[in-house]
């Protein structure tokens, strides 16, 4: 008990008791590593290519074999020595033809030509390849007239050129896109090691709520924060459960959550983590003995964000208002999701944009606040801050494509002024 131990001062204990009320506000940086802290990779698996895209990969990419794996023609035209049309035109005597799938494997001597097309291998003895457009054939003589001269070397990607067998090509924690896919086929990589997808359990609370397919009755609305969360949630890579709405009732909750956790590696609860008399979230996993790291964050919005470990699995208590599950999710619940699969890149990646407009900031929290993106004509990425109508005004963030990080303490931005910015995953 506090208080008790006669050591105390009583002022101390008041001070105590105060922050026992509201928890310290920690800078959201502190909770993002609190978060990477807390977060443990999940096993990796084995998927087929076909399943890769977007799964963050769990091994080094390997070349099987030199790229290219032979002396590769770059263009359709003849294989000549150099040597033989530095004077032109030079007539060459055609001795085969080598398409790709179907070399011409002899020995090429001076004089002579062999009429070869893109992506072919070069046949030993050449050493360059003239374009077909700079060529004659002579009508069924069996000779190739060479138009112009070339330089050694012209038109002809050498064996190990791009990449050598052995070299690593792609690494682990990276994430497999759209653009990677022709490495992982062209080395092989039928199946591949990627990380587990985290199962995520989301769960909505308040006893206002009701289900998307239905109208709200006197006092309520509509839930919309599992469909976000899910929505985000899967960009992340995470398998989702919706869970049904639970209202504020500490027992229901208490029983709820408990049971979410155990089939999931993380538990998303939005609603309930404010002061108000029906908050009972916090209260529902501190009875259950979860391990609360952190409760209150410096942000704007976002402020009463929770993160527990309950059993084994994470959870985030975000608050109830659907821009702050936009942001809170964002910045912390992907940032563990995409940790549990082992990106090297957890974070969202900040970028710089210029301020279309005059933006106010927090002095006590960090803000993240909902804008659009745009480029003009010279190249200059601008961010334009959307209409503020609070964390409740979920109607203005339909057409955010980012969020305005403005730093605590900096009380306006003007206008013209670069700032740093989020993509939100869409
Ligand atoms: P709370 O954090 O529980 O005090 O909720 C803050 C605000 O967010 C209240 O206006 C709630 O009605 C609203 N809210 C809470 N949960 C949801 C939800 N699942 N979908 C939409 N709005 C919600
Ligand atoms: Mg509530």
């Amino acid at each position: 008990m506090l208080g008790l131990d006669g050591a105390t001062p009583v002022k101390n204990c008041q001070l105590q008791l105060a922050n026992l009320k509201s928890p310290t506000m920690i800078p959201v940086a502190d909770a993002i590593q609190i978060v990477l802290d807390q977060t443990t990779s999940l096993p990796a698996e084995s998927v087929a290519l076909v399943d890769a895209l977007g799964r963050i990969l769990a091994e080094d990419i390997v070349a099987d074999s030199d790229l290219p794996p032979f002396n590769r023609a770059q263009m359709d035209g003849y294989a000549i020595q150099a040597a033989d049309v530095a004077n032109t035109p030079a007539r060459l005597r055609i001795v085969g033809e080598s398409a790709a799938g179907a070399g011409w494997h002899q020995e090429m001597k001076a004089g002579e030509a062999v009429r070869i097309m893109t992506g072919a291998p070069v046949p030993a003895g050449a050493d360059a390849v003239q374009q077909v457009e700079l060529t004659h054939e002579v009508d069924n003589a069996g000779f190739v007239e060479i138009l112009e001269p070339v330089k050694t070397g012209r038109s002809i990607v050498r064996q190990a050129d791009e990449i050598k067998a052995g070299e690593t090509v792609l690494r682990a924690g990276e994430e497999i896109s759209a653009a990677m896919i022709a490495t992982l086929a062209s080395f092989g990589y039928a199946q591949l090691k990627v990380g587990r997808r985290p199962r995520v359990a989301v769960m909505a609370t308040g006893s206002e709520l009701v289900v998307v397919d239905q109208k709200p009755g006197r006092d309520q609305i509509r839930d919309s924060n599992n469909y976000t969360i899910a929505a985000y949630a899967s960009l992340a890579g995470a398998t989702v459960e919706r869970l049904p709405l639970v209202g504020d009732d500490t027992e229901e909750l208490k029983r709820q959550i408990a049971k979410a956790c155990e089939g999931s590696d993380m538990l998303i609860t939005s609603g309930g983590v404010s002061m108000g008399v029906y908050d009972f979230t916090k209260a529902a996993l501190k009875e259950l003995g979860a391990e609360v790291f952190f409760e209150r964050v410096a942000l704007r919005p976002g402020k009463p964000t929770v993160f527990a470990r309950l059993g084994s699995a994470l959870v985030f208590g975000l608050p109830g208002n659907p821009v702050s599950v936009a942001v809170t999710f964002n910045l912390f619940a992907r940032t563990a999701l995409r940790a549990m699969q082992g990106a090297k890149e957890a974070m969202l990646v900040p970028h710089t944009a210029v301020l279309a407009h005059d933006l106010k900031g927090s002095m006590d929290r960090e803000s993240y606040l909902p804008a659009i993106l745009r480029t003009d004509e010279k190249g200059t990425l601008w961010v334009e801050p959307l209409k503020w109508g609070g964390s409740s005004d979920f109607v203005s963030f339909a057409r955010a494509t980012a969020l305005i990080n403005v730093p605590s303490g900096v009380g306006r931005i003007e206008a013209d002024s670069p700032v740093k910015v989020l993509r939100l995953p869409s």
